[in-house]
């Protein structure tokens, strides 16, 4: 460490990256704090790309990392955005169950919410339809906490107060491997070496080979599922008020497809869940031999997909169907015709699995000396992100 302060260089300029990079910037204002981020701008992928939801920490068990940091990483999101005017909005959800089958696990589900100290209500059918006149329901929970507001602006804003607090800002600059030693780091990227004192990698869907890059093995892959989105013609809009979802089925790791009425207005039906055939595989044709070997190579890969085979074939149908989407999307607001549905967007997320087949269900932070890995970001990483980055500057190697 120098009179200057030590080095503190974090890859990857998503959400959780410069939140990382922002705090240290707060925590330690002698720091000389560096982000690399491979793309030549910010927030390019999962952080640009997903629904722009400010959970709440419903689905989380109780103590859990994502139920903890969830609820903090949420008031502290809606702090910034009232202190930096970011368009945001305190929504509430409804979470719709469409058949009688539902109720249970609709129940478990609001027992949960309870549990994680949220504002949760039950609601009959009519009540449902006070709220939202054109969902399907048999019975509901509306959870008060959850809203919407746009990750991409809040990244901004992390960008714009580490540009006044002097950091070095470096887009276009993918780190290739790395020499962590014990009392510097010395990562190689395509533009040449760049040295710390301690380093933070948040490197989204490349987590787990930048570990690798940096000789330590982690516990868990990365295997990227697509999620793609649909959205709802502005003439069929009035269709849904707010946010609507369905009762997740707790066999299979995403939430199901969900309607979110964007703090644009718009509104938005998905997101579905296919395997990605690249890392950032954001079509069918992106597809990268490199990545499918390795996620091919993976017995943890095909212990999952012999677990979810059946389901995962019902995603693809819905992938390349736009009729049997607006089906999925029917079960929730039967007026939606399918010809009201037109494709948007997609994102791929970061999903670490262990070689068993399991999903790491938490958030997952491993050290490696003088670097901490972010392993295991996927949502609600981009509402916990300023709680993900405050735990992890406390843990920051001194
Ligand atoms: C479809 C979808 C919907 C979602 N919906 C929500 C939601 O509504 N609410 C919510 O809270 N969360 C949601 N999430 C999850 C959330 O978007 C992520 O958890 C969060 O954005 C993770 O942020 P990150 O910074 O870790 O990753 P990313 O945003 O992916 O950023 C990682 C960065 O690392 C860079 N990088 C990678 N490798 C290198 C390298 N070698 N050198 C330099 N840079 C590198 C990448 O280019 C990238 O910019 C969703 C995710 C998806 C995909």
């Amino acid at each position: 460490m120098t009179a200057l302060g030590r080095r503190v260089v974090v890859v990857g300029g998503g959400i959780v990256g410069l939140a990382v990079a922002e705090r240290v910037v707060r925590d330690e204002p002698s720091s000389r704090v560096t982000v690399l981020e491979k793309e030549h701008d910010w927030a390019l992928h999962q952080t640009g790309r997903n629904s722009g939801v400010v959970h709440s920490g419903l689905y989380y068990p109780p103590g859990s990392l994502k139920a903890r940091w969830c609820a903090a990483g949420a008031r502290a999101l809606l702090d910034l955005a009232r202190e930096e005017g970011v368009p945001h909005a305190r929504t509430g959800k409804l979470v719709v169950a469409t058949s009688t089958t539902e109720l249970a696990r609709l129940g478990a589900l609001y027992d949960r919410g309870l549990a994680n100290g949220l504002t949760v209500r039950r609601l009959t059918a009519l009540e449902v339809r006070e709220l939202e006149p054109h969902v399907s329901a048999v019975a509901a929970i509306h959870v008060a906490q959850t809203g919407v507001i746009d990750y991409r602006e809040v990244s901004r804003v992390l960008v714009r107060r580490l540009q006044d607090a002097g950091a070095t800002l470096l887009p276009g600059t993918a780190v290739v491997g790395g020499h962590p030693g014990p009392d510097r780091v010395v990562l190689e990227t395509t533009r040449g070496e760049v040295v710390a004192d301690v380093a933070v990698v948040c490197a989204g869907l490349h987590a787990d080979r930048l570990a690798r890059a940096l000789g330590h093995q982690p516990s868990a892959r990365i295997v990227p599922f697509r999620g793609e989105y649909m959205e709802l013609q502005p003439s069929a809009a009035h269709l849904v008020r707010g946010l609507v979802y369905p009762v997740p089925d707790p066999a299979l790791p995403f939430l199901g497809v969900h309607l979110t009425r964007g703090i644009d207005g718009h509104v938005h039906a998905g997101p579905n869940a296919v395997l990605a055939l690249s890392r950032e595989g954001y079509t069918w044709r992106d597809a990268r031999a490199m990545d499918l070997l390795e996620t091919a190579g993976f017995a943890g890969f095909w212990r999952l997909a012999r677990r979810h085979h059946r389901s995962g074939a019902a995603e693809v149908l819905r992938s390349v169907s736009a009729r049997r989407f607006a089906d999925t999307v029917r079960r929730l607001v039967p007026e939606v015709r399918t010809e009201d549905l037109v494709p948007s967007s997609a994102g791929v997320r970061a999903q670490a699995v262990k070689p068993d087949g399991t999903l790491v269900d938490d958030f997952l932070l491993e050290r490696q000396g003088r670097v901490v890995h972010l392993l295991n970001a996927p949502s609600p990483a981009a509402t916990a992100a300023l709680e993900i980055a405050r735990q992890v500057v406390r843990q920051l190697p001194t």
